[in-house]
This record gives structure tokens, sequence and C-alpha cells, in this order.
């Protein structure tokens, strides 16, 4: 076996292909499972996590571990896979063995969402957050569905510094439904701009690396995927907390064709709801008539500050949400009926 500084070769293995058919290995529809076969796009994802070599990677959902084998030629120093699905056990043993003198492998059966980092990653050195970031690198090829709520996990924890970002601001490579991942980059103006764009940015540099054709999938998915990079800024642009921000942009974004303002006045309670969403914009001396999809995240910060600053004078606001109150509404409705 040949080893350079950034390369490993695997020895001789059953193609993908032969190892689902032999473990029978049927994609789940429940599981929303899509395995790529192409050798050269699983290698252009690792590829596009940067410098690996001596690295800690995690790999979420690594399935019969087609994005692995690409991982694993990049010689990491540890490798940490995360797989719901037991079915796919032996094969990830397989090739666990199979390294077992060069590289060591933590299979962990069980939900990524559930995953404790800090037992993980508790043999790399915590990094300055203002430093060189971690030798920590999170890859994954995951069900849309969860990889949205994923990434919106990801980024609380980003914005308190826990879990993998304990360790500095280790970056992630993650492919999304290709209009996901879209939305994600959308810049202000943009007609895909949203409040994942603007949660995902506030936090983050995001870049759409390539997109990748739903046919290179088995079974193929109805649409295609684009494998983006997010890497956590060294200054994000705004310290307030990850709930607070959410709950803003939630309310501002629920009436996207709207003028901003109208929104945001859902922040706040009916009988004060006119005056605070005007202070709101006031403070943060933004037009109230502007689309939610024309504020840049410079703007939105400002008014997040706003809105801190009302709650401040308010704090019964924090704890508002207008949803929350139409359905307890609703509620009395029914049981009056
Ligand atoms: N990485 C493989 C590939 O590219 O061929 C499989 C990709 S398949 C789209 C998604 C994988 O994520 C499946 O193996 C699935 O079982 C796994 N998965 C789904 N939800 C998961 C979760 N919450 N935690 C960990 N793995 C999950």
């Amino acid at each position: 076996m040949i080893r350079s500084k950034s390369s490993l070769r695997l020895p001789p293995l059953p193609t993908i292909r032969d190892l689902i058919k032999l473990y029978r290995l049927r994609a789940l529809k429940q599981l929303s499972q899509n395995f790529l076969m192409n050798e050269k796009l699983s290698d252009n994802i690792v590829r596009a996590a940067g410098n690996i070599y001596n690295h800690h990677v995690l790999e979420v959902g690594p399935g019969p571990g087609s994005i692995t084998r690409s991982i694993i030629k990049k010689s990491p120093s540890k490798l940490i896979l995360v797989e719901k699905d037991p079915r796919f056990l032996p094969t990830l043993q397989l090739l666990r063995e199979t390294c077992q003198d060069h590289l060591k492998i933590d299979i962990e059966i069980g939900d990524i969402r559930s995953y404790n980092f800090e037992i993980g990653f508790q043999d790399v050195p915590s990094c300055s957050w203002y430093g060189i970031p971690p030798p920590i690198h999170l890859i994954g090829n995951l069900p849309f569905s969860v990889s949205t709520i994923l990434m919106i996990n990801w980024l609380h924890a980003i914005s308190e510094k826990r879990a993998a970002w304990k360790y500095g601001r280790a970056s992630m490579t993650l492919t999304f439904q290709k209009e996901v991942a879209e939305r994600i980059v959308a810049p202000c103006g943009h007609q895909q701009r949203c409040r994942l764009s603007v949660i995902c940015q506030l936090w983050c540099d995001v870049k759409i690396q390539f997109i990748i054709p739903g046919s290179a999938f088995v079974p193929k998915p109805d649409v295609d995927v684009g494998v983006v990079t997010l890497k956590p800024l060294k200054y994000p642009l705004t310290d307030l907390p990850f709930k607070m921000v959410e709950k803003v942009l939630r309310n501002i974004f629920n009436m996207r064709q709207k003028y901003s303002i109208k929104g945001a006045s859902r922040l706040f309670p009916e009988e004060m709801r006119n005056e605070l969403a005007s202070r709101m914009f006031f403070i943060a001396d933004i037009d109230p008539q502007i689309r939610p999809t024309q504020i840049t995240n410079e703007d939105f910060c400002k008014l997040f500050y706003a809105y801190k600053v009302i709650s401040n004078d308010y704090p019964e606001i924090v704890d508002y949400d207008s949803r929350a109150r139409k359905i307890r509404n609703n509620d009395n409705i029914l049981c009056s009926v």
C-alpha cells in the first residue's frame, strides 16, 4: 500500500454497487436515501472541504461509504462516521478493518442530532476562535430534510461556540437540494432570499462549490444537489442571541411579499403592535416599507438591535409569540363550540 503525504491508496475493495447488492442495501424511502455512485464526484465533494490531511473528519450519513472512501484517501488523522441506519454497519466495518493500520475510524450508529461532539473531538486541542481554524471538518450527504434542520442546529451551536465549535471555527461541507443551496447563498435582492439565507450568512461564509445532477444518485432524486461549504466567520455579523435573531427573521419573512414592518409588527402584542414596530424601524433607521428580500444582512443586524432595545423596555415581548396566541385563541374557539 502506497501512502504519500496527503493521499492513501485503498487496497482493492468491492465496489459500492457490489456491496449494496451483497448486503441487499435497498435504499429506504422513509430515510430519503440516495447513494452517490460516482467516485469522481465523491472525490470532488471531499476536495471542496479543503485540506483534511491529518485532520479530524466527521462524516454524517456515510451510508455504504462512497464519500467515506474519498475521505480516507486524503489521510485524515481520525474519521468519525455517524450513521442512523444500522444496515450499513458491515460495509463501514469493512472499511475500518481495511484501514486499521493507518487510520482510526469510529463508527457511531445513531442520529447525528444527538451526537456528542465534545467526546468525538476530545483529543483535538482547542484553537482560538480568532486564530487559524481547528483541524476539524464536518462532511455529509444527508437527506435534504435533515440537512436543513441540522444546519440550523449547527448555526445555533456556532453562535454559542459549543459542540464542534468549542474547538474553533470548524468548517462544513454539506449537500442540499439545489434550490435550498441557492437560498443559503442568496444575497440581498435575490429572489431566493429568505430567512435561511440571512441566518447562514450572519454566522458563516457560504459558497456553492458545484452542482451534482440528480442522475448521479441511486435511486435518482427528483432534484439536483448543491454542494455547499460553510465556514464560520471570525467576526459574526451579530452577537445577539440566536433565538432572538431567528424570531425576528421568522416574523419578518413570514410576510415576504409585504412591507417589512407588517411582519415585524407580529413581534409585538396587538395593543402595542403599530407603535413598537414603528419604533423598531425608527431606531434601526430603516425604511419600514422595504420588502424583506431587499434588506441587507447589516440592516437586519440593526433591526435585531432595535428589537433588543425595545425588549429591554418591555421584557414581556421576549416571550410573545403571535402564532402561539392564535393557536390559544383557536383552542378557546374550539372549546366554546
Ligand atoms: N453518504 C452516502 C452517499 O453519499 O452515497 C449516503 C447518502 S444518503 C442521501 C443519506 C445517509 O444519511 C443515509 O445513509 C441515511 O441512513 C443517513 N441518515 C439519515 N438521517 C440521518 C441522521 N439523522 N443521522 C445520521 N445519519 C442519517
